[in-house]
């Protein structure tokens, strides 16, 4: 069985954030469900009812994007994947070619270890709607069949609304990008409106804006292996912390985790990785670029975060070594008590 685990409040800490934006207390607080998590908005120094219109607004948005993009309910995903597996080609809205030209880019950018077309390989894998049997693994020959056909944005052709594959296993699944794009999207929304203070968090990967009136917004990072938080990080102006964690969605056969970040070199979930952390400022580079690091590993995150041009990195590995840059671990506050080993790489910058 799949467990989903939602990710809880306790991720971010706002320090004397709450309840709603009064005269006296400046800080808005709006909560609601997207992306199966919990999506949460806080506001500093607005006033009220713009913050909540715009918060409105946001929600409206999520909604609309979460249904847009499924990777196997009904929408312009799953029509566009029936079509590229069906005639090979298939024309999306306008609205839709900004996300598919960003993920592309990002998937050339890491090297193909963040892979958005990987959808018929996590279908086999039973994320799509928790398929497989309590128990099962998927067939490997399947899996096998899948990697030598090796779907990749390569194999995608975008001529103006028009989108062709030459590779009809190539499926679009936005799992690990979605929630970034949609993020930097609600941060557009907001400064719009003219607000410059806020941080969007959906479910722990969040981006912040401004900062908490005198104070800069203190985040709290997950640890994979407890109910607690491991580290700190302080932030203030425009900074994206996203965390990928193979906690987050996995189920057990025979005593052994498979979670949902996969390995497209091998079709099954990357192994060296417990949870990856990384700071940037766009939302979506931040979130491709900490599924792109858990495969990567603890050999090779370096030199694919120096391509997706990412200078923040935390990674904890299956052994708990905390691996980190130099520039990282400069911010990072460890909670007292972790004595993990920590292995500094050379600067990323
Ligand atoms: P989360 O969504 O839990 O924050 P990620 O951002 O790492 O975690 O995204 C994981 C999701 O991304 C999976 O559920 C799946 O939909 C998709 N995915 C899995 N492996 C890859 C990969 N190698 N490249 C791109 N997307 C992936
Ligand atoms: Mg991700």
């Amino acid at each position: 069985m799949i467990e989903q685990l939602t990710r809880l409040g306790y991720l971010l800490l706002i320090l004397g954030a709450g309840g709603c934006s009064t005269q006296k207390d400046p800080v808005f607080h709006d909560q609601f469900f997207a992306f199966g998590t919990l999506i949460d908005i806080t506001l500093y120094g607005a006033e009220l009812p713009l913050a909540e219109s715009v918060c409105k607004q946001i929600e409206q948005d999520f909604v609309n994007m979460h249904a847009s993009w499924h990777a196997w309910q009904p929408g312009q995903l799953s029509s566009l994947n029936s079509q590229l597996s069906g005639a090979g080609a298939g024309t999306v809205e306008p609205s839709f070619l900004p996300l598919l030209d960003e993920a592309n880019g990002l998937s050339l950018l890491s090297e193909g270890l963040f892979n958005p077309v990987l959808g018929n390989l996590i279908a086999l894998w039973g994320f799509h709607d928790n398929a497989l049997p309590v128990g099962t693994l998927p067939d490997s020959t399947a899996i096998r069949d899948l990697l030598v056909q090796a779907p990749s944005v390569n194999d995608i052709h975008i001529d103006g609304t028009l989108i062709s594959s030459r590779n009809p296993t190539v499926a679009y699944d936005l799992g690990g990008f979605a929630k970034g794009y949609a993020i930097d999207r609600a941060i557009d929304r907001l400064r719009e409106s003219g607000i410059h203070n806020a941080i969007v968090n959906a479910g722990g990967d969040l981006r912040a804006i401004g900062q908490h009136g005198e104070r800069p917004w203190r985040i709290g990072i997950r640890h994979p292996r407890e109910s607690s938080i491991i580290a700190s990080i302080e932030i203030s102006g425009d900074n994206s912390v996203f965390t990928s964690g193979d906690y987050e969605r996995f189920f057990e056969v025979d005593g052994k985790r498979y979670h949902h970040i996969i390995d497209p070199r091998t079709g099954y979930p990357a192994i060296n990785t417990t949870s990856v952390t990384v700071i940037h400022s766009n939302a979506a580079t931040a979130d491709a670029a900490t599924t792109a690091l858990f495969v990567a590993g603890p050999d090779e995150w370096l030199s694919i975060a120096l391509k997706m041009g990412i200078s923040y990195v935390m990674l904890i590995d299956n052994q708990g070594i905390i691996h980190m840059n130099p520039a990282m671990q400069s911010r990072i506050h460890l909670e007292p008590g972790i004595n993990a080993e920590i292995r500094l790489s050379t600067p990323l910058q």
